[in-house]
């Protein structure tokens, strides 16, 4: 490996690997079959520690920040990417909450998703605004100190086993772009409804589900940041929440590449080693050097943003600011490009590493009972949640012609 872990970074990654194998291992290929997320496995994820990663100690967190928090997920991911989401996605729904949340507001959240009593989701997505965000019809009418919400997200990841859910709504839809702001919802909101759950090609054991807001009532301490910084609080929540699908995805090539290299040293054809004919060792040499190009990428970017991340969370709690406010205090920087790169980089790198596997192990990695298909099946998603490929590279191109 290419970089010089701390202690704690290396203590998160045994600790994740071990919980891979001893608690996702025993239950990947039956619940992907089930189609259905273990019960039994959020307490185990509470027990973890791993949704403590990303907060200070003030809230009961470790402080490890994304490269922490990137090293369990690709941990995880190696052994099962869907069974990995759920700290995943309770990540990428406190994201914005870390970003935008006021004090009192973090005080009321903060312990609770640091402990894993309670798990967060997001949830941006309807049925006509997938890429174009601007395009969402759920509304937010004001009404006093409440706001009075009507519409319906799909396609929510963790959907019907999280608590507190990151929604996008229209408060102003003839402001479009400016007119969008972004709540935080308990599962148990008067008006709050789970629908239907998706049948998937891949991740099939994290429920992708609707969710229904019917004259859902939220007191306006639930907005987060001010009225219409929706689409702000959007993008920035992925500037930080793509490394973790690029992790994700590392992590499913790794776990593919080596069930491979393993099989492939057995498997013996024409009196030797299927691993021994060069085309196989040379494909095995491309695919391993990418994936290290995806490491280094990832993780130089992750460290780097960590410098800012950290450092502008304590200062948030000292102040009792917004962290995006402390954020821009220390650096200007956007990370998008780089956010962008890692997810486009990582994502097809990883669809076409696990494809690759799937040819080299012939019939046998054609089969469910070999668990080697599953690693592209799961994969594929990386390709196209928290913004579909051809929208990163919309996102790289405009920021760098406008560099250059
Ligand atoms: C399993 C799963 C889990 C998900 N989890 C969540 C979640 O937790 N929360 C959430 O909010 N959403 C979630 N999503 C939604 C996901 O983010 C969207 O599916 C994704 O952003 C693409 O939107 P779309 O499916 O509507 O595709 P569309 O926007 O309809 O795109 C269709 C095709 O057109 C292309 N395209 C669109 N616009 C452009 C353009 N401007 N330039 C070039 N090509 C373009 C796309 O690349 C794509 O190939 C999830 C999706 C899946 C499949």
């Amino acid at each position: 490996m290419l970089f010089n872990f701390t202690d704690t970074q290396k203590e998160i990654i045994n600790l994740s690997r071990d919980f891979a194998e001893k608690i996702l291992k025993p239950l990947s290929s039956e619940y992907d079959e089930k189609e259905e997320f273990p019960a039994k496995l959020a307490s185990s994820y509470k027990e973890s520690g791993f949704y403590s990663i990303i907060y200070p100690e003030e809230y009961g967190g470790i402080n490890a920040g994304l490269t922490g928090l990137c090293l369990c997920i690709e941990e995880l991911s190696r052994v099962d990417g869907s069974l990995a989401l759920l700290p995943a996605t309770s990540a990428l729904g406190s994201i914005p909450l870390i970003l935008y949340a006021n004090d009192e507001q973090r005080k009321r959240l903060f312990p609770h998703l640091t402990s894993g009593n309670r798990v967060a989701a997001f949830a941006l997505t309807e049925p006509d605004a997938g890429s174009d965000a601007t395009a969402i019809t759920t509304s937010a009418k004001k009404d006093g100190d409440f706001y009075t919400i009507n519409g319906m997200k799909h396609f929510c990841s963790s959907g019907n086993i999280s608590d507190i859910y990151v929604i996008f709504a229209k408060t102003a839809p003839e402001k479009g772009a400016r007119g969008i702001s972004c709540f935080f919802v308990d599962k148990d909101t008067l008006g709050f409804r789970i629908g239907k759950k998706e049948k998937k090609l891949g991740i099939r054991s994290n429920p992708t589900t609707e969710l229904f807001f019917e004259d859902m009532r939220v007191h306006k301490e639930n907005m987060l940041g001010p009225e219409g910084f929706g689409l702000f609080i959007l993008q920035e929540t992925f500037d930080y929440s793509r490394p973790g699908v690029a992790a994700q995805s590392i992590g499913i090539a790794e776990g593919a590449l080596s069930l491979t290299i393993k099989y492939l040293k057995e498997r013996k054809q024409f009196g030797q080693s299927v691993i021994s004919f060069q085309s196989v060792s040379h494909s095995i040499a491309d695919m391993s050097a990418r994936l290290e190009a995806s490491k280094a990428l990832l993780y130089s970017t992750v460290i780097k943003m960590d410098e800012t991340y950290i450092k502008a969370f304590e200062n948030a709690v000292k102040n009792k600011t917004a962290v995006r406010d402390e954020i821009k205090k220390i650096s200007r920087t956007r990370w998008t490009k780089y956010s962008a790169m890692i997810k486009l980089y990582a994502s097809d790198t990883a669809f076409d590493i696990t494809q690759q596997c799937v040819t080299l192990c012939g019939g046998m990695g054609y089969m469910r009972s070999f668990g080697l298909e599953k690693f592209m099946r799961d994969a594929k998603v990386t390709q196209i949640y928290e913004g579909s490929n051809n929208i990163q590279k919309n996102e790289i191109a405009a920021q760098i012609i406008k560099e250059n």
